[in-house]
């Protein structure tokens, strides 16, 4: 159907602030500041339905600011914003004639750091359209021809803004969690998504596995073939590994030749992932006339475990995995507590 494609367009996730909510929120707050006044205003002098007008747009971008929280429908909650405000100015222009075109500047502005490129370029072309169309009576051709001159540098300037800030921050956001040798996510990422993955668990239960990976002997790779060569194969390395995983999972470098994988999946199948990877690398030759294996530790997420306790268990099936002769897989051990737990769960089970 149309109505969920619509949906669908607009429903992408966002994180918990971006400039947008801020901006959103601050021209909520403006317009409870700025337009009630004037709508009170208007009441006290007899017009009424311009009173009207403006208490409408400030009760919807007040409704519209209360469900900006909800980060999934963003998009379509701050266009609606844009189209409010804009809809609320070309009426009150309808209303009270030329004098309310100074609006239209502020309106065009926020539409461009609101809404994207396209949109807010649709929007404020059929809003110079009209503006046009309503005070063509009013101007003379030469002040309505300067009001467009001067509506369309406002858009230029906005968008050019708009679209360096938008290039900026997205060169800012992949440089924070991405690693530019390998392109694999950063340590920081891990950081992050661990611990999402732990609080994510403790509401749903979906059942997630640490996969840590480490080179087994890479030094020795540097010291025979030189460090570039050793570059080389920690992105290959990061290629075969991205290979072997679901999209929706995510690798990260963990430090210098340790990566980690967040698998969305119990024990068994982040053991039989590791295996399949260790097992394909021994046969492998990632950089010429050289095999390099790897020695992996694995832990499925506790019911009651930090992330760091997590971390820990896969750090020490992996030490376990290194100590007992590399090219190896090793399953993490429960904590005693935790088994214990377990154990008393099984025993109520079964009385
Ligand atoms: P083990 O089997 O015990 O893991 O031995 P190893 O040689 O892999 O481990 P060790 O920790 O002794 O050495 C890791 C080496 O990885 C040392 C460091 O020079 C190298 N290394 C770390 N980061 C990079 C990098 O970005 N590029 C290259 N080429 N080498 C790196
Ligand atoms: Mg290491
Ligand atoms: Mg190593």
């Amino acid at each position: 159907m149309l109505f969920d494609r619509i949906i669908a367009r607009y429903k992408t996730s966002r994180p918990d602030s971006s400039p947008e909510m801020d901006l959103m929120r601050m021209q909520g707050a403006l317009g409870v500041v700025a337009i009630l006044p004037f709508s009170v205003w208007r009441f006290i002098q007899g017009e009424y339905t311009l009173g009207l007008i403006d208490l409408l747009i400030v009760i919807g971008m007040v409704i519209l600011v209360a469900l900006s929280g909800n980060r999934a429908y963003f998009r379509l909650v701050s266009l609606l914003f844009t189209l409010v405000y804009t809809v609320g100015m070309l009426t009150v222009t309808i209303l009270k004639g030329a004098d309310m075109l100074f609006w239209s500047y502020p309106t065009a502005v926020a539409g461009f750091f609101m809404v994207r490129l396209r949109e807010a370029l649709i929007i404020s072309v059929l809003s110079l359209l009209a503006l046009s169309y309503i005070v063509l009576d009013e101007l003379g051709w030469l002040q309505l021809f300067s009001f467009q001159v001067s509506y369309v540098l406002v858009c230029l300037f906005s968008s050019i803004f708009s679209v360096r800030m938008a290039r900026d921050r997205r060169r800012l956001s992949q440089e924070a969690t991405i690693d530019p040798l390998t392109g694999a996510y950063n340590r920081r990422s891990l950081d992050d998504d661990i611990e999402k993955a732990v609080s994510n668990y403790q509401n749903r239960k979906n059942a997630v596995s640490l996969v840590l990976f480490d080179v087994d002997h890479f030094k020795q790779i540097n010291d025979q073939f030189g460090h570039a060569t050793g570059d080389i194969f920690l992105q290959r390395f990061v290629d075969f590994l991205k290979g072997m995983i679901r999209e929706e999972e995510s690798l990260y470098r963990f430090g210098g030749e340790e990566f980690v994988v967040l698998t969305n999946g119990g024990l068994e199948d982040a053991l039989s992932l590791a295996e399949q990877a260790r097992g394909l690398l021994e046969q492998t030759k990632l950089i010429s006339g050289h095999y390099v294996t790897v020695s992996v530790g694995v832990a499925e997420l506790g019911e009651i475990e930090s992330a760091r306790e997590w971390m820990k268990r896969a750090d020490d099936a992996l030490y376990r995995a290194k100590h007992s002769g590399r090219n190896r897989v090793c399953q993490a051990e429960l904590p005693v507590d935790w088994a214990m737990i377990k154990l008393e769960e099984l025993t109520a089970d079964n009385d």
